[in-house]
């Protein structure tokens, strides 16, 4: 029998929740108990990028804390109006490595699909704030272009739903696609970057996991996780479901600069990470977009700071520390 979500037309429980999502910095200020002159907020970052972060996710800030490590990743801030130099829109080149239009094939064996836009949480220091989704939706004409071309390259054997946030679109669109993907006999894993298990826990659903636990593909799953505070009971009963339905779990980190750039920190989250059954697996030094400078830490610091926590934990515990570059043939480690 297919999941209840799967052919109901009504919008599922998480689906309610994204959309209460507080897209207003004056609503989101009153909650945290913050008076907007102690962190005014800056119109000209949120028209660059708006302002949206899930209900949920806000209830783990601390309240009247300028400095909330959560608050800090999401808050369109002043110093989003700084251009500073060497900071682009496309730090990564990803335009480049698009052979059609949102799929990037950057590394052997590896394909990408920008799957969608759409995020339920929207990162201040994210490198595709200024990505062109609209004419890079690999989703129009029913995926059918996409889905050709990794038909006919058998070098590709796992595809990378991506975005935007993949688990933004729902169940009925996802499932078909997962069954299309999983007829290229080539495939072997399904592989999805999300930041909805940790910031929209309830997208963990029964109509999730019954496809993804399901299709022959091996599904893993990159969650997008900054900051220990950011897991709490909720988050790991998630984790939990998708790891009892046969989903490896990892971890990619951004180094950013008054949200985790310490060794505390780092340790912190690559602890709970494991204790939620998630393996920490990339800690990016920040893309230089335009617009996020002020969570720079530079490469010398993250070096340090790595050393730092390989002094602390095992090595399993110890994130590559990478970062991107246009035109390399994989991530490149510091
Ligand atoms: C990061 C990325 C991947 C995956 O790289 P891994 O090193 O396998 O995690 C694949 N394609 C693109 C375009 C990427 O940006
Ligand atoms: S969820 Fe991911 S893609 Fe969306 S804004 Fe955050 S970092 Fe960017």
């Amino acid at each position: 029998m297919l999941p209840r979500t799967l052919h109901s037309g009504q919008p599922s429980q998480w689906q309610k929740i994204l959309a209460e999502a507080i897209s207003d910095p004056l609503e989101l200020l009153t909650w945290l108990g913050l008076p907007p002159d102690i962190l005014p907020p800056s119109a000209i970052a949120r028209r660059q990028f708006s302002l949206r972060v899930p209900r949920g996710y806000v209830a783990r800030m601390r309240k009247g804390d300028p400095g909330d490590p959560l608050l800090r990743q999401i808050f369109p801030h002043h110093d989003e109006e700084y251009d500073a130099p060497g900071f682009s829109p496309d730090p990564v080149g990803d335009l480049a490595a698009m052979p059609l239009p949102g799929v990037l094939h950057k590394y052997r064996g590896r394909a990408l699909l920008v799957a969608t836009g759409a995020c339920a949480i929207h990162c201040r220091y994210c490198f595709r704030r200024h990505f062109p989704y609209g004419d890079a939706n690999p989703a129009a004409g029913q995926w059918d272009a996409a889905l050709n071309y990794l038909a006919c390259d058998s070098s590709i054997t796992e595809v990378i739903l991506s975005g935007g946030d993949p688990l933004t679109l729902t169940d009925q669109r996802l499932a078909p696609l997962a069954q299309r993907l999983s007829a290229i006999p080539h495939l072997k894993r399904l592989r999805i970057h999300s930041r909805l298990p940790v910031v929209l826990p309830e997208r963990v659903d029964d109509g999730l996991l019954g496809w993804l636990g399901k299709t022959r593909l091996k599904p893993v799953m990159v969650i997008h996780t900054n900051h220990a505070n950011e897991i709490d009971d909720q988050v790991r009963h998630a984790l939990d479901k998708l790891t009892e339905a046969g989903v490896t779990l990892f971890n990619q980190s951004v180094l950013l600069r008054g949200v985790n750039d310490t060794p505390a920190a780092l340790a912190d989250l690559s602890e709970i990470l494991f204790d939620s059954g998630v393996t920490p697996y990339y800690l990016h030094l920040l893309d230089k977009v335009r617009g996020a400078a002020h969570f720079d830490t530079g490469a010398s610091r993250a070096e340090t700071l790595l050393t730092e926590l390989r002094n602390h934990l095992p090595g399993y515990l110890v994130p590559r520390l990478v970062r991107e570059e246009a035109g390399a043939s994989s991530k490149l480690p510091l």
